[in-house]
């Protein structure tokens, strides 16, 4: 067994009888005719969990059962889903600790739908490993993103079902091309924006939230409006519930390039990386703000983290 993917463990989920099974990460489980693997054909969620608790579980599985019913695919019930979670946590390896934010121990579990190979039926499968060191350096060091162009406006594609606006499917090679390309231009981390009007719309694997601050007044957290063709970030959500729930303004709104530049602080918020400072969009500085990067960290895994050791 090579070193890669230590710690990792994985549950296959029946498609006869929607029971978990527990099977080894190092040996090979998808058909070479498996419609994920030819086509992308699936859906997917990545969920963080701390301590052994998935916390954004709900959100997580209604965003999996939205996108399965795009593509017509079955999802597995929330009981099945966290009684393949629990197995899989139960033999993973130990969670890893982020140095400088001390959460507690992390893992990082992605639950996937396949459409399996033509005329099999669709199953599923959940992989839970320790987050690994370069999620903790993002989170600590922030990351500088380019601008990229989406190539047209998601916000056209909201009427046409067939192009799974909103949807996670497993088709992610544009997301990750958009990150070879940020990274062969020198930055970390890439953000699409509309072609019509340079409008920003989420990082390529993250949403984008920024901060605006006032003398005396609560911060406002904005980030663009999810009905315009971007994925609806469970992290984003968490974040502007509870901010508003300590007074905190929250708004979506359309945001441009010089939004982004005169905010008081921006990230990228995703499920395990959770908020992500920016630092640099297109090469010019960009505030930071490592207090209010705690809070929002707070916010999201439920946790007061004061001011601890780390960070910016
Ligand atoms: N937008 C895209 C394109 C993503 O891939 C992700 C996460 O993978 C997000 C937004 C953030 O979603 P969440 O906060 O639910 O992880």
């Amino acid at each position: 067994m090579s070193s890669r993917g230590a710690g990792t463990a994985a549950v296959i989920i029946s498609p006869v009888t929607g029971k978990p099974r527990l099977v080894d990460p190092h040996h090979p489980h998808v058909g070479l005719e498996d419609q994920a693997l030819t086509r992308g054909d699936g859906v997917f969620e990545t969920l963080h969990v701390l301590d052994g608790d998935a916390y954004k579980f709900d959100a997580h599985h209604a965003r999996l059962s939205a996108s399965a019913r795009s593509c017509d695919l079955p999802a597995p019930t929330a009981a099945t889903c966290r009684a393949a979670l629990a197995m899989a946590l139960d033999a993973a390896g130990p969670g890893s600790q982020d140095p400088a934010l001390g959460l507690g121990a992390e893992h990082s579990v992605k639950l996937s739908i396949s459409r399996g190979a033509p005329g099999d039926a669709p199953w599923a499968w959940l992989t839970a490993a320790p987050v690994p060191d370069s999620t903790f350096a993002a989170r600590r060091d922030g990351v500088s993103v380019v601008l990229l162009d989406r190539g047209h406006d998601p916000a056209e594609d909201s009427g046409l079902p067939w192009l799974l606006p909103g949807v996670k499917t497993l088709s992610y090679a544009v997301n990750v091309a958009a990150l070879r390309h940020a990274r062969a231009h020198g930055a970390q981390d890439a953000v699409f924006t509309a072609s019509s009007d340079r409008r920003i719309l989420e990082g390529a694997t993250s949403s984008v939230v920024c901060a605006r601050l006032a003398p005396g007044a609560p911060p406002t957290l904005v980030t663009p409006e999810p009905s315009r063709g971007v994925l609806p970030g469970t992290s984003q959500a968490r974040i502007f519930d509870v901010a508003r729930a300590h007074g905190w303004g929250v708004d979506h709104g359309p945001l441009h390039p010089g939004d982004l530049l005169r905010a008081d602080a921006v990230w990228l918020t995703s499920s395990v990386r959770l908020a992500v400072p920016v630092t640099a969009v297109d090469g010019h500085p960009v505030s930071t703000d490592p207090q209010l990067t705690r809070t929002l960290t707070g916010f999201l895994v439920g946790r007061d983290i004061g001011h601890g050791t780390g960070g910016r």
